[in-house]
């Protein structure tokens, strides 16, 4: 997917004037922020809360042995008889599954849903190369037949509404007219049955690995996972390398809290455990399976000041919390990572020089930290990405007025007082509108009357009150 990250404004514009996208977007996001709120705190506030804190420590404590994990994932993995491989980078890793899927002689891949094969734009590199690719998850699916990308890390098609969905059914694959969202269900599990059989490889992410054991866990509400992780002879999963977790124990807590937060579920409908290839005994089950640990970054990530990203298990909370993505959806930032935690990561992985905007797309109010299942400080860290911005000279013109002009007033009593002033003397003139650079922020909105009293001048009030 080409990185857009840079059009963030003029995106989010065209999303805020788009009804339809508003609708779906805000429907999407308030059930599922109000379906995690009942999940998380099932048992009580402060069970919801401890499970959280050790979910977060589970995920700090596997970034402080993140090296030693690696190895011991990938010895346990070779003992279960999986194939570990390693890329540094996106091309590396699309190229090491184009040697499995030539070694195998195979046509057609059937994948389930993945956000690494998203980041490393797997499925153009594979159809370049003559491979045919089937998403089999529902959203990437409609995706897929649509020609769109995702805007969403769980629920990939959150920006269309339910006709628009039918529509492309009816016309891409031929879906008789019906308004009933099971019937479309239906029909595409159906139109997908018979792409499984004919699979050579299934392509999956993964959710954690679990180095004790070496094994691969996935989560999945549509059963299509299983049926890509077992029905083709061939699998292959593509895994970040922040993915791997310590022992079971901890894979319990962490599959609990990802589909809480995500999708307001206590469990996610099909919890898979993969522990390598079918055995002798075994009447079903791919013959062999490949993993491949893909960095593309992360161990930069991991050397620098935002390692704490990394703790991520993509359970797409911070984006249903946040006000932002909420009104601009998921393509204004312009490319595979959306909303807060996309605010973060993109910067990161793609480069400050090509995501500029985002680290200013959040009024820091810091819901996104709040819901996080693993508390991840998002609002930290898009500071530091602003103050990344400055020290590299990122920052637009206005901002840099505005910053000065801030600064400056508050730095010195004088001015402080004098733009209070200032400011509360504009009360009187009829002003809805501001000039020049300061435009765009009355593009939407009316200017607001400054108040008639300071906070300063209240307080001192209040002072004199008690004085009294
Ligand atoms: S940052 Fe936290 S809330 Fe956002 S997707 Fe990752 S784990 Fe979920």
């Amino acid at each position: 997917m080409k990185i857009q990250s840079e059009n963030f404004a003029k995106a989010a514009q065209k999303a805020i004037a788009d009804a339809d996208l508003q609708s779906a977007v805000s429907f999407g996001t308030n059930l599922a922020y109000t379906k995690r709120k009942s999940a998380v705190f099932v048992s009580g506030q402060d069970h919801g809360e401890q499970i959280r804190q050790q979910a977060a420590q589970i995920k700090r404590h596997a970034l402080n042995n993140l090296p030693q994990l690696l190895e011991q994932a990938e010895q346990q993995m070779q003992k279960n008889g999986i194939k570990v491989l390693w890329a540094k980078d996106a091309a590396e890793a699309n190229q090491k599954v184009l040697e499995i899927i030539q070694q195998k002689q195979a046509k057609k891949v059937i994948k389930s849903k993945s956000m690494v094969s998203e980041e490393i734009a797997m499925n153009d590199f594979l159809e370049k190369n003559g491979v045919q690719v089937i998403e089999s998850d529902l959203g990437e699916y409609i995706i897929q037949i649509s020609g769109d990308h995702p805007s969403h890390i769980v629920v990939p098609v959150v920006h269309r509404t339910k006709a628009s969905i039918r529509d492309t059914l009816m016309q891409k694959i031929g879906m008789p007219h019906t308004d009933d969202a099971q019937t479309m269900t239906h029909f595409v599990r159906g139109h997908l049955r018979k792409e499984f059989l004919e699979a050579d490889i299934g392509i999956s992410g993964g959710n954690f690995i679990i180095a004790e054991s070496g094994s691969l866990c996935l989560a999945t509400n549509e059963g299509n996972g299983r049926m890509v992780t077992s029905l083709p002879p061939v699998h292959i999963a593509v895994v970040g390398i922040e993915k791997v977790i310590p022992t079971l124990e901890d894979y319990a807590t962490l599959t609990q809290m990802l589909p809480r937060s995500a999708t307001g579920q206590s469990m996610a409908v099909y919890t898979n455990i993969i522990n390598g290839p079918r055995r002798k005994d075994e009447e079903d089950g791919p013959q062999e399976v490949y993993v491949v640990f893909l960095d593309n970054g992360r161990s930069e990530i991991y050397s620098s000041g935002y390692t704490e990203a990394l703790a991520c298990i993509r359970c797409g909370a911070c984006l249903n919390a946040c006000p932002v993505y909420r009104v601009s959806g998921g393509h204004s930032y312009g490319w595979v990572y959306p909303g807060p935690i996309g605010a973060v990561v993109t910067p990161l992985l793609v480069g400050l020089n090509k995501a500029s905007p985002l680290p200013n797309a959040s009024s820091l109010c810091g819901s996104c930290k709040q819901v996080c299942p693993v508390v991840i400080d998002i609002p930290r860290m898009l500071l530091d990405l602003r103050h990344d911005l400055t020290k590299q000279k990122k920052s637009s013109k206005t901002w840099k007025i505005g910053m000065y002009i801030w600064a400056k007033s508050n730095r010195s009593e004088k001015w402080y007082k004098m733009t209070g002033r200032l400011i509360k003397a504009s009360r009187y003139l009829p002003i809805s509108k501001l000039p020049g650079l300061l435009k765009n922020w009355t593009r939407f909105r009316e200017m607001p009357q400054p108040a008639a009293k300071s906070f300063h001048d209240i307080w001192q009030d209040g002072l004199k009150d008690e004085d009294k």
